[in-house]
């Protein structure tokens, strides 16, 4: 209680920036120094001139941070959930600079590298067993958004959809099945395709038509993530990068209900975000290119919702992307948001470092 009265005097807003730790040792570091006060300077090793630039935000999780030490600053936001709060968690920046190792742990399983979302649905499921006065229920959606497209993630039958075609493959010349695949990828996309409606208030669900499941555990949801994953692998024939050009919401709903009968009904978004590389335009052409395009706008567009809830403006352009309008009940008003802003520390990166630290500046 006394975090969510200081969080009210701070707004609620936070923005967090993990570095990881640099993964070419012979590369320079473009990391000046970490302040304890979540400052942090950085500068371009390869250039000769002062290039020294400042950023402050509310914390600065430098290279040697493990994931339980992340998880520890966030736990409180992650709790308050539990109370009727809105929250919704960010993993932003450039390919390969950490955010799914945030959110998702990594998958050597051990102890110490487990994820937010993992850490967060222990301590979920464990609040809701010690609570007494009030009864729990916890359900999840998981979807993706491509190309400015909702896909449900925990369809059951998504997977299978192309199994059949495997059998025939081998009767035909592979550039055949390309463009047969390819239609039918546009079919079941199209096909899966979900609306976003507009819920007011807390009781509504903002994807109604997505797969939603009842879980009592953790490992419930972990089982429903590895589903997720599949379908997610399942729908990149064309585009093996598939997870990097897409956004991935996990949604977590707890309805509570108390012993006179009053309830609660609040979510939490876990957002690994696509990555917000700056792609070359003369580089790259057709799909590649309307993906960039897609993402960009999709980035921007959630850059000038979370600027204008900064400024306290009045009037937040949810309507603009997928990802603003799906989130738009949990984004303002009450809920809680935090950004994870991901740099790499190496000096190939310098540029997209200083990109993904002003897009993440204009939110503090
Ligand atoms: P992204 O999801 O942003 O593309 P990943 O989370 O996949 O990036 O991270 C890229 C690589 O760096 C992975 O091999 C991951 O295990 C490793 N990595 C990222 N952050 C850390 C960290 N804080 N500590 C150790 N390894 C990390
Ligand atoms: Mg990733």
């Amino acid at each position: 209680h006394l975090y969510n009265i200081l969080q009210e005097l701070r707004g609620n807003i936070r923005v967090f920036c993990r570095i990881r730790p640099n993964l070419k040792f012979e590369a320079k570091s473009c990391i000046e120094y970490i302040g304890n006060d979540g400052s942090l300077m950085i500068f371009d090793p390869c250039k000769s001139q002062n290039t020294r630039k400042i950023f402050q935000f509310n914390k600065v999780f430098g290279p040697a941070t493990t994931q339980g030490e992340v998880y520890k600053e966030t736990q409180s936001l992650i709790r308050s959930v539990m109370d009727g709060y809105n929250v919704c968690i960010f993993a932003y920046g450039q390919t390969g600079a950490g955010k799914t190792y945030t959110m998702c742990g990594s998958s050597n399983g051990s102890c110490e590298e487990l994820g937010i979302n993992h850490m967060a649905l222990n301590d979920l499921f464990q609040i809701s067993s010690i609570r007494e006065d009030i009864k729990y229920d916890i359900h999840v959606q998981m979807v993706e958004i491509y190309n400015e497209q909702v896909r449900d993630l925990l369809a059951e039958d998504g997977a299978n959809t192309k199994y059949p075609f495997v059998l025939i493959f081998f009767f035909f010349p592979t550039g055949f099945w390309l463009d047969i695949i390819s239609y039918f990828d546009l079919l079941i996309n199209y096909s899966n395709t979900l609306e976003i409606m507009n819920c007011s208030g807390n009781g509504g669900l903002s994807i109604p038509n997505a797969s939603i499941r009842g879980v009592q555990s953790t490992a419930d949801v972990l089982n429903l993530m590895k589903l997720g994953e599949k379908n997610r692998a399942f729908s990149s024939t064309a585009m093996n990068h598939r997870s990097s050009r897409s956004h991935s919401v996990l949604t977590v709903h707890v309805h509570g209900k108390d012993i006179s009968g009053n309830t609660i009904h609040s979510c939490l978004h876990l957002v690994d975000l696509a990555g917000s590389e700056r792609v070359d335009k003369s580089e790259v052409t057709g799909d590649q290119l309307k993906e960039a395009q897609h993402i960009n706008k999709s980035l921007s567009c959630l850059g000038d919702v979370i600027t204008a809830l900064a400024q306290k403006n009045s009037h937040i352009p949810y309507r603009n992307s997928k990802l603003t309008q799906l989130l738009q009940n949990s984004l303002g008003g009450n809920a809680k948001m935090l950004m994870f802003a991901h740099v790499s520390p190496e000096s190939d990166s310098h540029g997209e470092t200083i990109s993904t630290l002003k897009f993440a500046q204009r939110a503090s």
